[in-house]
């Protein structure tokens, strides 16, 4: 069978990951769920000693997954690959390590798809769509980190708090939930991403479209003063809107009630 082209190897990965993470936890951590709600599934991590035995939430709505006592979360391909190899890859260059091929594997077989490797591809073409799907959930990781930093801004900004309950009727349960936020760049928002050992790049910042790069190999954030409302799919913020406010710069290009970002899907 051939599948030469790189979108029809993106479209392989979208299809193993659209598999319902709920169904795959229930499967793989069976007897490890301790609470349950319509949203989240709390489970007794198996990678690390929990007084609690629920530190490994699965957000049903979200379709993505967080250990607290790990530290480390991701979709449901990832999910797979930290239950079966007490690993998660994201961010790597280089070759896949075999923990992320048996997960992939794992996924399509639930799928009723036979193993990428059986597909014919060159193994330059097969690093190459693997390296491609990394950035992608580098992105979408940078946007998620981003929402978080600005739905902290939001929550210490009781002026901005107040204007968006009053204009949307959203409760503070929602607004956690879906970490709405408000853009306040000027705690340097830009450090702070890149800050850490898995601080994100240039490059993958100004993938997000939340940045602009500058002439000057700068970045500058493509929302002010607004209202942010990130996009869930699959775990991940894939997109965001940002909702004009009182506080929103006047000029000609913020006159528009909404700005979006491009879609990442
Ligand atoms: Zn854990």
């Amino acid at each position: 069978m051939s599948m030469g082209g790189t979108d029809n190897v993106r479209e392989y990965y979208r299809l193993i990951t659209e598999l319902d993470i709920g169904d795959v936890v229930r499967e793989l951590l069976a007897g490890k769920i301790t609470q349950e709600s319509r949203q989240r599934l709390q489970c007794d991590c198996p990678h690390h000693q929990s007084q609690s035995h629920r530190s490994l939430h699965v957000m049903l709505d979200k379709q993505g997954w967080y250990c607290f006592g790990c530290g480390v979360g991701g979709d449901v391909l990832q999910l797979v690959e930290f239950v079966q190899s007490g690993v998660v890859t994201a961010g790597q260059s280089g070759p896949m390590p075999d923990s992320h091929r048996q997960a992939r594997d794992f996924l399509a077989e639930k799928a009723g798809m036979p193993p990428l490797s059986r597909y014919g591809l060159t193994q330059e073409r097969l690093e190459q769509t693997e390296n491609d799907r990394l950035f992608e959930i580098r992105v979408k990781d940078a946007l998620t980190e981003l929402a978080r930093y600005y739905h902290h801004r939001l929550k210490e900004n009781s002026e901005a708090l107040t204007w968006l309950k009053e204009k949307y009727a959203i409760s503070d349960e929602t607004i956690d939930d879906l970490l709405i936020g408000y853009a306040d760049n000027e705690s340097g928002v830009i450090a702070s991403l890149r800050s850490g050992d898995n601080g994100f790049s240039k490059r993958e910042l100004a993938a997000t479209g939340a940045f602009r790069p500058t002439s000057q190999d700068g970045l500058n954030p493509f929302f002010e003063k607004r209202i942010i409302f990130p996009y869930w799919s699959r775990g991940r913020v894939v997109f965001m809107i940002g909702r004009k406010t009182p506080w929103t710069s006047d000029a000609n290009w913020e006159q528009g009630k909404y700005k979006k970002t491009p879609c990442s899907r």
